[in-house]
């Protein structure tokens, strides 16, 4: 870890175990630990980690205390707590973090406590798994969310991301438990690119994430696409040149260029234009557009008899024979949805594309 990130943690450890509600006390020093919770016996904390995955528990210099380390970043990043980590904010957006973050640490903030379960009280259920819990077994208690609730060790996570609540630092929010971050994400937009809570009036949407105006940009030529037509691929945006000239495939019929503004057929590996003329029997160049077909050796056919290069006409492509063919699955048919170019990148499933859609500010 390096002395920055280090310092970082530190700060960031001493902010909220200040502001925390639990009462943290001394704690026993076990030294095998990167992190123990306060106020337990050495034995309890033996048996609270022994309640949690192995490769989650944070020895020194183990597994699972990069895993904690990792945690502790992803979970309550620094830019969301302190002006001095975010970059570029003006003035009213730093007067405006300052508050966000102020009000989170004081309505919503704590630090789980790890106790023993009482043995006077008969038992309780899990507030995750809803799995019984006896008296005498290590338990979470969460002071925001009163006195009736109570978590199994394994099960006080996040309900956005089901992580492990690094260190036990939960928000509480509308009866639920969430790391920083997703707790952030609750209230305001975060900004896929520089990962920001943004706290402008505008940013601009799509995929249902969100980007300050000025981070969607192509990510090959950093052109603002903010009211541009734009496409995704692999959750980044790219104005239409580079889409273009980049990831745009050649249909397998005609040999030409598949614009972004067509529709395309793609299966297996292989486009079409989505037009009766390329997307069609290879035979007989009947339109598959909208109709199974059958492919062999990089070529697509209507029937049964036009793969076995006899004239269609001659064969028996009953509609029986088309349905024992599918039976065995020697037979795909295609799906043709109003689904847009980019998600064709993510399916297998043949698809007609649609035109590139604008990137629209919404008000954040
Ligand atoms: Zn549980
Ligand atoms: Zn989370
Ligand atoms: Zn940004
Ligand atoms: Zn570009
Ligand atoms: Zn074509
Ligand atoms: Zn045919």
């Amino acid at each position: 870890m390096s002395l920055e990130m280090e310092k970082t943690i530190t700060k960031l450890m001493y902010d909220f175990q200040r502001n925390s509600t639990s009462d943290d006390d001394s704690g026993c020093a076990l030294e095998e630990y990167a992190w123990v919770p306060p106020g337990l016996s050495p034995e309890q904390v033996h048996q609270y980690y022994n309640s949690l995955p192995e490769e989650k528990v944070p020895y020194i210099n183990s597994p699972g205390e990069k895993y904690r380390i990792k945690q502790l970043l992803h979970q309550l990043p620094p830019h969301d707590n302190e002006v001095r980590y975010c970059n570029a904010l003006d003035e009213e957006e730093k007067r405006e973090l300052k508050i966000f973050s102020n009000q989170r640490k004081k309505d919503n903030l704590g630090r789980g406590n790890i106790r023993p379960f009482p043995l006077t009280i008969s038992g309780a259920i899990c507030d995750k798994c809803g799995g019984q819990i006896n008296g005498g077994d290590m338990v979470v208690f969460a002071a925001r969310a009163g006195h009736s609730k109570v978590w199994h060790p394994h099960c006080f996570v996040c309900s956005m991301c089901e992580e492990l609540l690094v260190d036990l630092i939960y928000f509480y929010q509308d009866g639920k438990i969430f790391c920083g971050r997703h707790h952030a994400e609750r209230l305001k937009p975060r900004c896929t690119a520089c990962d920001e809570i943004i706290f402008a009036d505008e940013c601009t949407e799509a995929e249902g994430r969100h980007w300050h105006m000025k981070h969607f940009r192509c990510y090959e030529c950093e052109t603002t696409l903010g009211g541009q037509r734009y496409i995704m691929k692999d959750g980044r945006p790219h104005c239409c040149n580079c889409f273009e000239s980049l990831y745009a495939e050649y249909c397998d019929a005609c040999g030409e260029h598949i614009g972004i503004d067509q529709g395309q057929m793609t299966y297996d590996g292989q486009h079409w234009h989505a037009t009766e003329e390329c997307f069609c029997c290879a035979r007989c160049k009947r339109s598959l557009l909208g109709r199974p077909f059958l492919p062999k050796q990089g070529q697509i056919f209507c029937s049964r008899s036009c793969s076995a290069g006899q004239d269609p006409d001659e064969s028996d492509s009953s509609d029986s024979a088309f349905q024992s063919a599918r039976s065995r699955e020697s037979r795909h048919s295609t799906k043709i949805g109003k689904n847009e170019r980019r998600n064709a990148e993510r399916s297998a499933e043949p698809r007609q594309s649609a035109p590139p859609p604008h990137a629209r500010p919404s008000v954040c």
